[in-house]
């Protein structure tokens, strides 16, 4: 039977095609098994598919085990993979040298069925956790959107991104109107299911895979918005402006408008030597603030930075 979950995704590396189908045969029932029979080849799938556990030779031809362990724990990108070396030596000094380049565990060849199919597994299942652990720890836990640390790390990377490719970075910075007011009349907790159909509204009204929508801080949401614009920056902060009115949200209180409003400040930078995401990031909190000065339930956006 064909399951939803997709099956967690081992990589085998080992010039010995035989030794492959040894590991194979213990983990295809249970796992998607992908393998490579040399470092290049298992640094690129590595890359690309993500797997969720290595298994890897250490006595390979051109580049050994340990080097390619080390690429692996070097990249960003792959450095969570767990990585358990199968190597035929079992010296007391490879075994702490693997370990030393960050691998999580260690299997001796001929391996045991059994025993690999445990490793594997209880790598697996921490593997599960820390990747739950660390989705948790960037997610804001009362709408269930990217958090701040989430966007002050989205933001820090995009700038890299734009400096190196030398397209525009664009950012939302997003209030909700008089939501003081919100609170006191309708009370708390009718404030706390509202923030939870803002954020919603606004993460609905993004178009493109990497735009993000974080909450900022209590009643803020930041919106980033790489490689755009000011044209786009605009057209999302109408966008945005319409999502949140759209949800008819009654709002007696607010000076504005009778039902729920946001005021945004939007910008759109070039990421240069000299200048910091802060500074993208206090235009967009200028704009924000003329906005709120004007009247509310607009947007204001910076002349081009
Ligand atoms: P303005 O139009 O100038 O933005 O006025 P405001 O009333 O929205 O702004 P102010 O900063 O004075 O008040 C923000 C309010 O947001 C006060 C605070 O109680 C509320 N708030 C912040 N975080 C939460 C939350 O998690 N839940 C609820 N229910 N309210 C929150
Ligand atoms: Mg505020
Ligand atoms: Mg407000």
């Amino acid at each position: 039977m064909e399951s939803d979950i997709p099956y967690p995704k081992i990589l085998i590396v080992d010039d010995v095609p035989s030794n492959i189908e040894v590991l194979h045969q213990a983990l295809s029932g249970d796992y998607e098994v992908l393998f490579a029979t040399n470092g290049p080849d298992a640094l690129t799938i590595a890359g690309v598919e993500k797997p969720d556990l290595i298994l890897l030779d250490v006595m390979m031809p051109e580049m050994d085990g340990y080097q390619v362990c080390r690429r692996i724990k070097d990249d960003e990108a792959t450095r969570q993979i767990p990585v358990i070396f199968v190597t035929a030596m079992n010296e007391e000094a490879d075994e702490a040298r693997g370990l030393r380049v960050g691998a999580i565990d260690y299997l001796t060849k001929p391996v045991s069925v059994p025993i690999l199919q445990a490793r594997v597994r209880n790598h697996l299942e921490l593997k599960r956790r820390g990747d739950l652990l660390e989705r948790l720890a960037l997610m804001d836990g009362l709408t269930g959107i990217p958090n701040r640390r989430r966007f002050d790390e989205t933001m820090e990377r995009e700038w890299r991104r734009g400096l190196r490719t030398g397209n525009p970075l664009g950012l939302l910075l997003m209030d909700i109107d008089y939501f003081k007011q919100f609170n006191d009349h309708y009370g708390h907790s009718a404030g706390d299911h509202c923030l939870k159909e803002v954020a919603l509204a606004l993460t609905m009204a993004l178009t493109r895979p990497a735009d993000l929508v974080a909450r900022y801080g209590g009643e803020e949401f930041a919106c980033i918005l790489p490689e755009t614009d000011r044209e786009g920056v605009e057209t999302t902060a109408r966008n945005m402006v319409q999502a949140v009115a759209r949800l008819e949200v009654s709002h007696e209180r607010s000076g504005v408008a009778p039902h729920l409003t946001i005021s945004l400040g939007g910008v759109s930078m070039l990421p240069r030597r000299g200048r910091s995401p802060a500074d993208l990031i206090q235009a967009a909190d200028d704009c924000l603030y003329s906005a709120k000065k004007t009247g509310r339930n607009r947007y204001v956006l910076e002349e081009d930075a």
